[in-house]
């Protein structure tokens, strides 16, 4: 488990999520509490590539 950095779908903002403040609800889908406006959002995590909308990290 690492640290997630996730944009809030409710108050745009940047969580950092250690991995106590977050939950896999399944292999790829986790659960946390943001911690500006205290809504509850999940996200999937993208293990493929199958997003072309981050930069690639590494190579
Ligand atoms: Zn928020």
């Amino acid at each position: 488990m690492t640290t997630q950095v996730r944009t809030c779908p409710k108050c745009a903002q940047l969580m950092w999520l250690t991995e106590n403040q977050y939950e896999f609800l399944d292999e790829s889908t986790i659960r946390a509490k943001c911690p500006h406006c205290g809504s509850t959002v999940r996200f999937t995590l993208v293990s493929q590539g199958d997003t072309a909308a981050g930069p690639k990290m590494g190579h």
